[in-house]
C-alpha cells in the first residue's frame, strides 16, 4: 500500500502546476501556458519575451554550503522572479533543477531585456546570510521575442535557451538575445 501510495503520489505530483520546493509553476504548466500566449498573441498581433535564466556555477554553492542551503537559495531566487512580474498572464516557472523560465506577457524584446537585466541585478544585489557569512548567487539570462525571433513555442525556447547559453560564454552573470 505504500508502494502504491508513493507511486500516487508521485504522478499527482507530475500532474501538479506547482512546484513544491519553490510553488513556481511546473514545466509542465509552463509549457501549456506557452502554447497558449504564443495563440493569444498571435490572434492579437502582440509581441511578448521569453527568458530563461541559470543559476552560474551552482555545483560549487551546493559543495562549498550543503544541499540545504542551496535549497534555501533556490527558493530566495523564484520569489524575486515571481516577484518581479508586473503585466497580467505573465507566468514563471521552475524549468528543472535550478533553471527558471518567465513569460513576460506584451512585452517586445528590447523592454524584455531591460527586465532580464533589472532581474539579473536584483538577484546579483541579493545577500543570503549563512552562518553569519554573506553569500550570494547571479544568473545568466537568455532572451528570445514572440514573434520577432520565432513564430512557434519550440523553436522560440531553443533561441532563449541558446541565449542563456551565449551568456555563459561570456562570462555569466549577463542577459543576452540576438
Ligand atoms: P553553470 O554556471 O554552467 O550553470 O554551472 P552549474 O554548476 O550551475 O551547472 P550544473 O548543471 O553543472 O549544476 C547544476 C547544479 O544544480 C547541480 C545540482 O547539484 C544543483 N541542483 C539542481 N537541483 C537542485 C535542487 O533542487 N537543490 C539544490 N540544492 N541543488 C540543486
Ligand atoms: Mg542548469
Ligand atoms: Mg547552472
Amino acid at each position: 500500500a505504500a508502494l502504491e501510495n508513493s507511486e500516487l503520489y508521485q504522478r499527482m505530483g507530475d500532474l501538479a502546476s506547482h512546484d513544491t520546493l519553490t510553488t513556481l509553476f511546473t514545466k509542465r504548466f509552463f509549457l501549456e501556458k506557452l502554447r497558449e500566449t504564443c495563440s493569444r498573441s498571435r490572434r492579437q498581433g502582440k509581441s511578448f519575451s521569453l527568458l530563461m535564466a541559470d543559476i552560474d556555477f551552482f555545483k560549487k554553492y551546493n559543495d562549498r554550503f550543503g544541499h540545504a542551503a542551496g535549497d534555501i537559495v533556490l527558493r530566495k531566487i523564484s520569489q524575486l522572479i515571481g516577484g518581479s512580474l508586473k503585466e497580467e498572464n505573465s507566468v514563471a516557472c521552475r524549468f528543472g533543477g535550478e533553471e527558471f523560465c518567465v513569460i513576460l506577457a506584451g512585452v517586445g524584446k528590447k523592454e524584455g531585456y531591460k527586465s532580464a537585466e533589472s532581474l539579473r541585478a536584483l538577484i546579483e544585489s541579493e545577500k543570503i546570510i549563512l552562518r553569519r557569512q554573506e553569500t550570494g548567487v547571479t544568473v545568466s539570462i537568455g532572451v528570445a521575442e514572440f514573434p520577432g525571433d520565432a513564430g512557434e513555442e519550440d523553436e522560440l525556447m531553443r533561441l532563449a535557451d541558446k541565449a542563456m547559453y551565449q551568456a555563459k560564454e561570456r562570462g555569466r552573470n549577463q542577459v543576452c538575445c540576438f
